[in-house]
């Protein structure tokens, strides 16, 4: 069974650790492949190739860095499927939701590949006789991402592809749950052409991480993942200097007034709660009832829900895969039983599922819990399985209020026909993304992914122009020329 490698200055290389785990598919649990867990001999290696590359790196006019995402987006669409069912095995999710972040992934590179002209920069002439005054914006220097296991494939690409252009040097650290995928990804970085060290791959877990966060090479961080983890990463990595943005983890309220479209709001919330088994930071979680709503929306969701194909990502019929592991299976099971013991009833149980053939995956089938206590602990934490919590609210600032004393505030929605009840909301509702009429509120890769509260430690988002700002410092000049070079006074 295959060990699988880091790439460090442009070539595949053994890890220096012998530890090793077992890479599952956990939709049949079975041993896929092994992946080291690397430790601080490792980090040191990619950190020294990062820091020799980024000299010649930097120095490549921006207009010449892009022809590299140019050919790079090329790439990933010629090897869609390939990669979309290696991601499908080791994470779980269905083909079609595979395929769906190779596409986020490509749009980010395209956004990249507009950096000539987001670089561009602010310019005074004149700012006293003689005088001008601008800011150039120049690569961070040694740059790194450390990412969840839910988007293999996108995740990275929230960053890589804005940090290379913006003439960084660059090293990523997937998640030890689902590295194959960014072995394939780095398969076509390798056919690139960069400049050995612009680009590296350091598989591991906690003992690399804390390697990146110490490594005095590496001057930036992106981070995303759970929100104790995200909480850690920001205070060492900030604490040693280097710039940190820390997306954490998320529980994310939807409001439905009376008056939603019962066809498009049914639809939209339960593939926001089902999408990858409900794994994913932007999935809604807890569903407030305005009012009447409950009389038509509850039973649609069960409806639609009870007819949601759980089964093998890799069968294309399928609408809903597995959780990612046994503990997380255990985990969401356990959160669904506090529910009940918390006062909720459950209108539809996904618990003890069995799938024919695959008797052995981590499967929960969709699950609703109706009058989740919404001073309960299930109501403030983050499940990450297929499980919709329903609330029932008088009003809109009654809902409004619930939204807002939830921790987090990564994404928040509302489902109206009336447009100053969705005003008030977009005005009022702490969270970082907001949705109208719309389940997940995935902002597209030309404007920032944001979050708020404990769902985000930091001050530039990922992608678009934050992403620009993140990945450059600014520098300004004054300048002075002698006269006879400027003008005649
Ligand atoms: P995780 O926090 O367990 O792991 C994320 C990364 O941190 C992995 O690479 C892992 O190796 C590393 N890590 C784990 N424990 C560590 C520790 N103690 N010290 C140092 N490093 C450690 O998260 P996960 O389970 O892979 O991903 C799911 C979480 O990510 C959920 O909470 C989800 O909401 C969140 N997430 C957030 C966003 C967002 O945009 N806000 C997007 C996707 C996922």
């Amino acid at each position: 069974m295959g060990i699988l490698k880091n790439y460090i200055n442009g070539s595949w290389e053994n890890s220096n650790s012998s530890q090793l785990l077992n890479v599952m598919d956990p939709g049949t649990q079975e041993v896929l492949s092994k992946v080291p867990m690397g430790n601080r001999e490792d980090v040191d290696a990619a950190a020294k190739s990062a820091s020799k590359a980024l000299p010649v790196w930097r120095n490549v006019p921006a207009t010449q860095r892009i022809q590299y995402l140019f050919k790079l987006k090329k790439l990933l669409e010629d090897h869609v499927e390939e990669i979309s069912r290696m991601c499908t095995m080791e994470s779980g999710k269905t083909l079609a939701e595979s395929r769906a972040e190779m596409q986020r992934a490509i749009e980010n590179v395209e956004v990249a590949c507009g950096i000539p002209m987001l670089l561009q920069s602010e310019f005074s002439e004149d700012i006293a006789v003689g005088i001008d005054e601008f800011v150039i914006r120049q690569p961070v220097g040694v740059a790194a991402c450390i990412a969840p296991f839910n988007f293999p494939i996108m995740i990275p690409f929230w960053f890589l592809p804005y940090a290379i252009a913006c003439g960084n040097t660059y090293i990523i650290k997937p998640s030890e749950k689902v590295p194959e995928t960014m072995k394939l990804l780095f398969n076509l970085l390798d056919q690139l052409g960069l400049p050995d060290g612009v680009v590296n791959l350091v598989n591991g877990g906690k003992e690399v991480v804390d390697a990146i966060l110490d490594h005095s090479e590496i001057k930036a961080i992106s981070f995303v993942g759970s929100t104790r983890v995200a909480r850690y990463i920001y205070e060492r990595a900030a604490s040693n200097g280097k710039r940190v943005q820390a997306q954490g983890g998320a529980k994310n309220p939807v409001i439905i007034l009376p008056d939603s479209d019962i066809e498009v709001t049914t639809r939209i919330i339960n593939d926001s709660v089902y999408g990858c088994a409900g794994q994913r930071c932007l999935a809604a979680s807890t569903i407030m009832m305005v009012d009447d709503a409950d009389k038509v929306f509850t039973e649609a969701l069960v409806e639609a829900a009870s007819n949601r194909i759980t089964g093998y990502g890799l069968d294309e019929n399928v609408e809903m895969g597995t959780l990612i592991s046994a503990e997380s299976k255990e985990r969401t099971e356990n959160l669904i039983q506090k529910g009940l013991d918390e006062g909720a009833q459950l209108l539809l149980d996904g618990r003890n599922a069995s799938i024919a053939g695959y008797e052995k995956g981590n499967y929960v089938k969709p699950t609703i819990l109706e009058n989740v206590n919404p001073k309960g602990d299930l109501n403030k934490t983050e499940i990450f399985g297929p499980v919709m919590g329903i609330i029932h609210v008088d009003t809109i600032d009654n809902a409004i209020q619930l939204v807002n004393e939830n921790n987090y505030g990564n994404a928040a929605c509302i489902f109206t026909s009336n447009g100053a009840d969705a005003r008030k909301f977009r005005n009022e509702a702490n969270a970082g993304n907001i949705g109208i009429n719309i389940g997940i509120a995935a902002p597209m890769a030309f404007f920032p992914f944001s979050g708020w509260n404990d769902s985000f430690f930091g001050d530039l988002h990922g992608q678009g122009k934050h992403a620009v700002e993140f990945f450059t410092q600014t520098k300004v000049v004054i300048e002075r020329w002698p006269k006879e070079w400027t003008r005649k006074f």
